[in-house]
């Protein structure tokens, strides 16, 4: 349990409990489902976005605190950022959760999303935190039929 209390740090349970831009988005243009079979996490993510720059950003679903954490601080990050700019910042996020990230110090630009560096003990979990950037993905190339992690 003791990796278990590791994961789940204060962070992670404030952005799960009371999850950020947790509604569906007024006006979107962009919208993709996503879906995690592995642990039942389903996710939406709604996306406007105008001039290549994610104007605003929201999601609903149901899901494990790793999954609605991850997606509440993915729409933190992403707000205001260039289509590139979110491309850049799924790679260096991906590369921290999946271990492959070959300069332990570049998770600077991930700001709170450091925190979640701690699901790469858990291979299961991976997906659960990967499953709404896949989604938010999935949305700004415009393919509202989803992504699911299987
Ligand atoms: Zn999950």
């Amino acid at each position: 349990m003791s990796d278990l209390r590791e994961l789940y740090q204060e962070i992670i349970l404030d952005h799960g409990k009371r999850p950020r831009n947790f509604r569906a988005l007024v006006g979107a243009d962009r919208r993709a489902e996503g879906y995690n079979p592995l642990c039942g996490d389903k996710v939406t993510v709604y996306v406007k976005l105008a001039d290549g720059v994610v104007k605003d950003v929201a999601f609903e679903g149901t899901g494990c605190v790793i999954s609605t954490a991850s997606a509440s601080m993915m729409t933190k990050s992403v707000k205001g950022k260039t289509v590139a700019g979110v491309e850049r910042l799924f790679e260096h996020f991906h590369q921290m959760i999946a271990g492959e990230s070959a300069n332990p110090h570049s998770t600077d630009d991930l700001g709170d999303l450091a925190v979640l560096a701690g699901v790469r003990e858990f291979p299961t979990r991976v997906k659960c935190a990967s499953l709404s950037w896949h989604t938010l993905r999935a949305a700004l190339k415009g393919e509202p039929s989803g992504v699911s992690t299987e």
